[in-house]
């Protein structure tokens, strides 16, 4: 007999396997395939740590996705027994004085989200690591912090399992088989034919390639990141005394130590363009752009000897919004992807958005912005 699932969820990073977790939920019988493990370290899903932020400067619907996402947070943390999003609070640091920070500050006072401004006093007096002289101000948001990613997406992956989803790894779909405006079904690399009512495309930086006959207008980028061991006063690093920071003006942001002492920084503007995959190869010149930025701001840091060197994909879209749609020409597929490098926080509720659109409802969320049509016309 042919297997036939409710859904089939192509790419299990933390989009397809919030998505599928969600779906499970509402009694859908699903399937995630993934071309590699669920977590793996190839996808943007599968690095240690990711920032949960709510402050988006004067974008105060990113503002506002981000707290509707907490309590699916918590909850998550409740159903895995863990702590994958920890609440240490997120650091900005501003370089001027009505930038990102202060437009930033004004949408989370409007939205009732806790954040205080911290003069230069109050910034050394709880972080005497930072530079003072390099920054004006800072804002901290309690309700930021650290998210655990590749335990997340394990965990979520997991519990959606645990909830009848059936999850086949090292399989690569290769191409959509449709029928009378439908897709009848997904081929993976052996041939094999995998039929549902639904299709559902979350494969990250691969999705171009995934969904090469839609051509998206997406670029990817390879992003370098740097795991350094602090050379001295390790413990005041650690989560209970360091919160996540940022200094969105110099594009730098950074956690506290997580994984055998190290502690990650990372730049936030694009990198080249690349394929996804691939190893992390050592990146002197990134390394140096680290060590300048740290020399500046947090200078005990800079003389770091011991590091290592890791990169991730962005999927960036033209005007750095999601998609998160139904595929145009036919009647049950749905692509989910352009998540770029700030989609991790939202996976909860772009997951549980995405199993009421599939499941026929109206979603929540409004996805105005997420169309695929806004692209149409541009070259
Ligand atoms: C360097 C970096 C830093 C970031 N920092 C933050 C941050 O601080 N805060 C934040 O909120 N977000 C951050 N992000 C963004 C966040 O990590 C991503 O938006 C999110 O992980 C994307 O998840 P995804 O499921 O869409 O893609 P992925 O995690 O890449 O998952 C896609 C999956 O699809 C599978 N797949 C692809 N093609 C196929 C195929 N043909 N067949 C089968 N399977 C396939 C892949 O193997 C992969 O497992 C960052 C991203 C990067 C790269």
């Amino acid at each position: 007999m042919k297997e036939r699932f409710g859904v089939v969820v192509v790419g299990g990073g933390i989009i397809g396997a919030s998505a599928a977790y969600y779906l499970a939920q509402k009694g859908r019988t699903v399937l995630i395939l993934d071309q590699y493990d669920v977590p793996n370290q190839l996808s943007a899903s599968g690095d240690h740590l990711r920032a949960f932020r709510v402050s988006h400067g004067k974008d105060a619907f990113y503002s506002e996705m981000a707290m509707r996402s907490i309590p699916l947070w918590l909850d998550w943390n409740t159903q895995a027994n863990d702590k994958l999003l920890v609440q240490n609070g997120f650091l900005e640091l501003a370089v001027q004085t009505h930038g990102f920070e202060e437009q930033g500050l004004q949408v989370m006072k409007e939205l009732k989200v806790r954040a205080s401004k911290m003069d230069k006093d109050e910034v050394r007096r709880n972080y005497p690591m930072i530079n003072t002289r390099a920054i004006k101000y800072a804002v901290f948001q309690p309700d930021g912090g650290t998210i655990w990613a590749w335990r997340t997406t394990g965990a979520i992956a997991a519990l959606a399992q645990r909830r009848g989803a059936k999850l086949r790894s090292q399989m690569k779909v290769v191409s959509l088989v449709k029928e009378k405006g439908a897709i009848k079904g997904v081929k993976d690399s052996s041939g094999k034919l995998w039929q549902a009512d639904a299709f559902l495309f979350s494969g990250g930086p691969w999705t171009p390639e995934l969904l090469k006959s839609y051509r998206l207008p997406i670029k990817v980028t390879r992003q370098h990141q740097l795991y350094l061991r602090p050379p001295a006063n390790r413990g005041r690093y650690r989560p209970e005394h360091f919160p996540v920071f940022a200094c969105h003006a110099k594009g730098f942001y950074g956690f506290p130590l997580h994984i055998h002492g190290f502690l990650k920084i990372a730049e936030h503007k694009k990198g080249p363009p690349g394929k996804p995959g691939g190893a992390p190869e050592p990146n002197p010149a990134f390394e140096k752009k680290c060590r300048a930025f740290l020399k500046r701001f947090i200078p005990e840091l800079a003389s770091f000897t011991d590091s290592e060197a890791s990169i991730c994909h962005y999927d960036n879209t033209p005007d750095g919004d999601f998609i998160i749609d139904r595929l145009p020409d036919v009647s049950n597929g749905y692509v989910a992807c352009g998540f770029a490098g700030r989609g991790f926080k939202f996976a909860p509720l772009i997951g549980k958005t995405l199993a009421e659109l599939i499941s026929g409802g109206k979603p929540e969320l409004n996805l105005h912005r997420f169309r695929l049509g806004r692209f149409k016309g541009r070259g």
